[in-house]
């Protein structure tokens, strides 16, 4: 099965790229933030575990993230593969994943400066029934408030504020550079420049999939 990895700093645009890759290619998006979110919206054991974590910015523990992952792809639905976006963030969540095996594997990561990052996130806005993404300011849903694709309640993340994005880019610069540096020896990773509209950047991928 084909598998294709995103990585690249929050407010990247891994998520929004991952919905595009989803639409064009017969591949499922992964998003753990998206299933993490899920959970603590319908308030499971492992969605009251996560919720703190996540409100302040820091990593869910591997052990439950690695599970709910592997859960995942055991589900029989991704007949021509998948897309991770969010997944894996540490080295040991790398190697649970590479415990699963895959007959392709491509890894993207989305380079942007912090400040246009930061910018992003704090104008971004997420549809809480659907995970869809939206920008107040360059990509705002057509009705105010409501999912263009599913007509659910689009609103601000919360820990899309200040504080939480700070200790968001320390844990990804502690945490998760060592498993980009990873990829990057194994030699599939690619380094696409993520500045500019959402349309550019998918430009600049989508010729690397098929
Ligand atoms: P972003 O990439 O913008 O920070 P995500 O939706 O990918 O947003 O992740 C939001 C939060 O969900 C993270 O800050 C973390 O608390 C939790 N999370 C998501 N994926 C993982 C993961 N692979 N390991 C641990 N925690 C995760
Ligand atoms: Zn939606």
């Amino acid at each position: 099965m084909k598998r294709l990895i995103l990585f690249g700093a929050p407010g990247s645009g891994k998520g929004t790229m991952g919905d595009f890759i989803q639409r064009d290619f017969h591949l499922q998006k992964i998003s753990t933030g998206d299933i993490l979110r899920s959970a603590i919206q319908q308030d499971t054991a492992d969605g009251r575990r996560a919720r703190n974590f996540m409100e302040s910015g820091s990593l869910v523990p591997d052990e439950l993230v690695i599970e709910l992952v592997r859960q995942r792809l055991s589900c029989g639905d991704l007949n021509g593969g998948y897309v991770l976006d969010g997944y894996p963030r540490t080295l040991n969540q790398a190697e649970a994943l590479s415990g699963i095996a895959s007959d392709s594997e491509k890894a993207f990561l989305i380079e942007v400066s912090e400040t246009e990052a930061v910018e992003r996130l704090l104008s971004r806005m997420t549809c809480s029934s659907c995970g869809a993404i939206y920008n107040l300011l360059t990509r705002p849903p057509r009705n105010s408030g409501v999912c263009d694709l599913c007509g659910g309640r689009v609103e601000k993340r919360n820990d899309d504020n200040a504080e939480a994005v700070r200790q968001r880019f320390r844990v990804y610069i502690e945490l998760t550079m060592p498993v980009i540096e990873y990829y990057g020896r194994r030699n599939i990773l690619a380094r696409i420049d993520g500045s500019g509209a959402a349309a550019e950047v998918y430009e600049r991928i989508k010729g690397l999939i098929a």
